[in-house]
């Protein structure tokens, strides 16, 4: 039974950042936003809502439906570029279990390039507002072959802000995705600090590369439920809507974090041991899963 469902609120964006799969394509889908019923979703056994997009803070129902997730009961979950955050903060205080301010670079010349929009100094300042607030954020910090050197400024650029730092791997990104075994162990060696949280699940999945579509990794369906900004159901994956779940030609080295991590906590591999053990780890570092 599914227990994570993520939510697609739009796929509309206030930046063109580097990784993301919706303003890269030649015309980008329009799905009218329209409400959703997540009663039910959460009568079905799903404990989690991941709220993505699309900069989720785009759509304008926003605190609406995170008002009524926590009134049905969700953990909620919610990764936004900052630049919006700012003025809609107090609209979602207390309605986030877990915010995920997302950064790139840890100065602004590199960032801004990145997402190309000046917004390194929204996203820190969003970072200190939510921090305030106490809504406990943390800097998502997606790794590529590029920006990992950086990995000791953003390390203590987030221990400065007195927040913790999460570092995912790039998984949409050709090119830059993938890492050298040095590389992995340099990673590995910074996330033996108290505010930086990695899960070593996906490092071996990295390693391993990703998913393989003769006996796929990917449990898509069995762990997660996709809902589109119309409020439509998807599967198995946002990416791979209708197709065969792990088995087709875009689930080759497949690393999509949104699905292969809640893929992880089933089938008892060593990709299952680690998953566990880095959310025991995460847990003891201060932050529920
Ligand atoms: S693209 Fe989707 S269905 Fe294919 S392996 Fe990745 S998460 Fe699974």
């Amino acid at each position: 039974m599914p227990n994570i469902c993520n939510y697609y609120v739009t796929l509309s964006s206030n930046d063109t950042c580097e990784f993301h799969h919706a303003w890269q394509k030649d015309k980008p889908e329009k799905i009218e936003e329209k409400p959703c019923e997540l009663g039910n979703l959460k009568k079905a056994g799903v404990h989690t809502l991941r709220i993505t997009g699309g900069e989720p803070f785009l759509r304008e129902d926003l605190p609406h439906i995170l008002k009524e997730a926590k009134r049905i009961g969700f953990q909620t979950e919610l990764s936004t570029n900052g630049i919006k955050y700012l003025d809609k903060a107090r609209l979602v205080d207390g309605l986030i279990d877990r915010l995920f301010i997302t950064l790139d670079y840890p100065f602004a010349e590199g960032h801004d390039r990145s997402r190309g929009v000046d917004c390194f100094h929204h996203a820190i300042k969003a970072v200190e507002l939510a921090r305030d607030l106490r809504q406990r954020p943390i800097i998502k910090f997606t790794m590529t072959r590029d920006n990992v050197l950086y990995l000791p400024e953003m390390a203590e650029l987030s221990a400065r802000l007195r927040v913790h730092l999460y570092l995912s791997p790039v998984y949409d990104f050709h090119g830059t995705q993938g890492f050298e075994p040095a590389t992995l162990g340099h990673i590995r060696y910074y996330a033996r600090r108290r505010h930086v949280l990695l899960n070593y699940a996906a490092m071996e999945f990295v390693k391993d590369g990703g998913n393989r579509v003769i006996l796929p990794r990917c449990q898509a369906k069995e762990t997660t439920v996709t809902i589109l900004p119309d409020g439509k159901r998807a599967g198995p994956c946002f990416f791979n809507q209708g197709g065969r779940q792990g088995k087709e030609d875009i689930c080759s080295s497949c690393m999509r974090w949104p699905y292969m991590l809640p893929s992880f906590s089933k089938g008892f591999d060593r990709y299952f041991w680690l998953n566990l053990y880095s959310n025991l780890v995460f847990k003891r570092k201060g932050i529920k899963v």
